[in-house]
């Protein structure tokens, strides 16, 4: 498993994981709580961020982020 933090525009942090095999796929994904969720405004866990993950998705796999970690392994 492999974990990835995507920074946002905003501050906010997101923790994603991927599991590679047989390929890439995001299997969880979640804010870390320094900010309050731009969304929802909670500072606590909460599931705005689940709406984007197709967005982080692409933006892991377009920075070519997922390849980067295995060349780093
Ligand atoms: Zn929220």
């Amino acid at each position: 498993m492999y974990e990835f933090i995507i920074h946002l525009a905003d501050g906010t942090d997101c923790r994603v994981f991927y599991n590679r095999f047989p390929e890439w796929k995001m299997t969880a994904l979640s804010r870390l709580g320094k900010v309050p969720c731009p969304v929802c405004r909670k500072d606590f866990i909460c599931k705005c961020m689940d709406k984007f993950s197709d967005d982080f998705d692409q933006q892991m796999r377009d920075g070519e982020w997922l390849s980067k970690a295995v060349e780093s392994e």
